[in-house]
Order: C-alpha cells, then sequence, then structure tokens
C-alpha cells in the first residue's frame, strides 16, 4: 500500500476546497458532487479519484474467474431500458431447467471459476423451490464454489410467489448456499426516473430493505447504478450519496456484512425501448465511474465492468478510481454492446492479465469477497490464501 501520494493536481480553481477535503478525509457533500460532474477539469477529476483508489488499494487491480448465469429472460416486467427481458411464448424467451444451471456451474468450477453470477429475469410461474433447488444443487456439487445471485428486484419477487418475508427468503436462500447478492436492481434511486423508466419495478426502499436484512444476515452484497439514461447528473449524485449513508449505518451498526462493491453500469441503448437515446460517451463514463469512487469512499471496491463499459475503457478506468475489472463471465445474456452479435462474451485470464499489466496495475485474482487466490501447479484456487478484506472503515 502507498503511504505517502503525491497532492493530485487539479487546473479548476474550484476542485481545489475539494481536493483539501479529501485528502483531509472529509466526506464530500452533494455541492461537490456537481461540481465534479460539471468542471471541464475531467483529468483533474480523474487525478483525485486515482489519488483515493491508490490509497485503498496501492497498485492492485482485481479480477475474478467466475460464469454469469442467467436461468430466464421471462419477466413479468418491461423496463424501458432492457433489451433482455421476453415474454412467455415470445421468440427468444427462454428458461432453463435447475439441472442445467447446475450443470453450468460445476462446468464453471472445474474450469476453475470460484464464483457463479446467478440473475434472471422475474418468472411469473416459477416456484420458489426451483431457486432453492439450484442453491443446494450447485452446493452439493461445488462445495467451493461462491454463489452471487438473485438481485433485489427478485428476493422481493420471491417473496411475494412464496408469500414470506424478505428475511425469510433470504434465510432459506442462505441455507440452500447463496453465498452473497449482486447489486443489480438499483438504477437510480429518484421517483421521477424510476416513473419514466422502471414503473413496476420495486422502489428504493424495497431495493434498501433487501440489503440491509442480508447485510444483517451475513450476507455481503454489491451495488449499482445504471447512469446514461433519462437521469441526470445531479440525480447520479444523489444516488451515490444514498448508497455511502446506507453503507455508513451498515458500517456504525456493527452489522455482519456490508456492500462489497459498488458497479457503476453503462447504459446501452441498443435493443431497448431508450434506442433512441444516445448513451453515455467514453469520456462521461470515465467521469462517473471517478465521481463514484470519490463520493462514495466507505465502498471500498469500485469496478468498471468490462462488459458495460468495453475492455479498452475499463482499462483506462483503473486511472481513474476504479480497482477490479470484473472477470471471465463467459456467458452474459443481459447486454451486449453494439456488433456483438453473440451472448459468448468471455475474457480469458491471460488476456485480463495483459490489460491490467499494460495499464500499470498488478493484477490480482480475488475471490467474491475479495480474499486474494493463489493457485496450485494444477491451476486449482488455494482459496482464502491471504484475506486483504478491509472491513469498518468509513474514510480511506
Ligand atoms: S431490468 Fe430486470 S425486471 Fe426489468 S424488464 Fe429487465 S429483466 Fe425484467
Amino acid at each position: 500500500m502507498t503511504e505517502t501520494l503525491d497532492i493530485p493536481r487539479v487546473s479548476d480553481p474550484t476542485l481545489i476546497t475539494l481536493r483539501d477535503k479529501l485528502i483531509a478525509g472529509t466526506p464530500l457533500d452533494a455541492d461537490d458532487g456537481k461540481r465534479l460532474f460539471a468542471t471541464p477539469d475531467l483529468h483533474g477529476v480523474g487525478r483525485l479519484a486515482h489519488w483515493l483508489r491508490s490509497k485503498l488499494h496501492g497498485e492492485v487491480a482485481y479480477y475474478n474467474r467466475n460464469r454469469h448465469i442467467n436461468y430466464t429472460n421471462v419477466c413479468a416486467l418491461s423496463c424501458k431500458f432492457c433489451s433482455f427481458y421476453r415474454k412467455r411464448g415470445e421468440a427468444g424467451a427462454y428458461e432453463m431447467p435447475v439441472e442445467q444451471v447446475i450443470a453450468t456451474a460445476e462446468k464453471a468450477a472445474n474450469d476453475g471459476a470460484t464464483e457463479v453470477h446467478i440473475v434472471g429475469g422475474l418468472h411469473p410461474w416459477m416456484k420458489f423451490d426451483y431457486y432453492l433447488d439450484i442453491l443446494s444443487g450447485i452446493r452439493a456439487r461445488c462445495p467451493q464454489l461462491h454463489i452471487k445471485a438473485f438481485t433485489a428486484i427478485e428476493i422481493v419477487h420471491f417473496s411475494r410467489v412464496a408469500r414470506l418475508s424478505i428475511r425469510q427468503v433470504l434465510t432459506q436462500l442462505r441455507d440452500a448456499g447463496l453465498g452473497s447478492l449482486p447489486g443489480g436492481g438499483a438504477e437510480i434511486f429518484d421517483e421521477r426516473v424510476h416513473d419514466e423508466v422502471f414503473k413496476g419495478k420495486v422502489r428504493e426502499d424495497k431495493w434498501f430493505e433487501v440489503h440491509r436484512t442480508a447485510h444483517e444476515l451475513g450476507i455481503f452484497s454489491n451495488a449499482t447504478m445504471l447512469y446514461g439514461h433519462v437521469e441526470g447528473t445531479d440525480e447520479r449524485v444523489q444516488h451515490l450519496l444514498k448508497l455511502r449513508d446506507a453503507q455508513q449505518r451498515a458500517i456504525d451498526d456493527q452489522l455482519p456484512a456490508r456492500f462489497n462493491c459498488l458497479i457503476p453500469l453503462s447504459f446501452i441503448p441498443e435493443g431497448s425501448e431508450l434506442g433512441h437515446l444516445p448513451g453515455p460517451t467514453g469520456l462521461g463514463d470515465l467521469r462517473t465511474l471517478a465521481v463514484a469512487r470519490l463520493l462514495v469512499p466507505n465502498i471500498l471496491h469500485i469496478k468498471a465492468f468490462w462488459i458495460m463499459q468495453g475492455l479498452h475503457l475499463a482499462q483506462i478506468a483503473l486511472s481513474y478510481g476504479c480497482d477490479d475489472l470484473d472477470g471471465t463471465v463467459v456467458w452474459y445474456d443481459i447486454t451486449k454492446r453494439e456488433g456483438k452479435g453473440t451472448n459468448h462474451q468471455e475474457l480469458h485470464v491471460r488476456q485480463i492479465e495483459r490489460t491490467i499489466r499494460d495499464a500499470g496495475f498488478i493484477p490480482t485474482e480475488r475471490d467474491t469477497l475479495y480474499r486474494t487466490i493463489e493457485r496450485d501447479e494444477s491451476d486449482r484456487p488455494i482459496m482464502q490464501a491471504a484475506a486483504r478484506m478491509k472491513l469498518g472503515s468509513a474514510t480511506p
């Protein structure tokens, strides 16, 4: 970990007070967030974020060996930004049998993955047992594999299907093998944006209730922000500050778990009802990632998810506050960038490591909870080789 860091250079004088606050460990506020989005000094914003990222993680940049599994694209909702969902019977709609999900996870584990990331649409007819059977089946066949599964939106859906409370659903899922929750479904915490783009989805109070309950039960989770559609930058700032406040409450209350990672997701318009929108630009992506790092120092990791930002930009984002690129992924049905005709989206470990090394960082394989992974001669993971997880730090 770097002990002394050069004071980051900014060319916009309005960023100097903000920089002083950052260096003093004073949390930035909404006005600071607005200033970071408004300033023409994008690279100054990047240097500030890089300073904080370096203070937290030194030269390390993380990736993992994972496999995404989207068990169904059938969904009761029709979010306007979503190009993934289908209605049952519609061309392209699919539902994976339990055994297919388990076999896919088992293959991933045999190929060296340490994590499966399982999410899907809100299927109107699947019973709660389907999800429990997936978890217990994977747990039985791959006891070492971490199962990160089901967004807060799915958890609320399960609670309605099973007529159970959110706590009961999470407890049953945990007991069946759930390791942690992904961060999806947060989108933008704002009523106007909610009603305009994803009306029908649960509102922010439920999203936070699911994550808070998970943290109380010892289930770690991630957080996301889907940006670049109909929201403004003020709404991004508010979204980020709400996440910071929730994390701070978890820290102050000494909950057994909290948010591991924040993943700002760049909206990809193609194929969605919002296909007429331009979507974010590369510099807009970099600025948003950097602002996320600066406004939310108590969530330790900021991920540039290469599927959403693109690998080349994600590589640059490592110098704009991000410390994680996600992983090998293999198959991702939720979105694909323009011109990508397949959902097979796989990076080899060598590509990820080369990408990180070329950016000047030390590639470090992690597990879902950010513990470093070492491997034996046959490439099998030696789990929890060196715990890097740092809990309870509200300030860098
Ligand atoms: S974003 Fe999720 S909840 Fe909304 S339509 Fe797509 S799959 Fe369904």
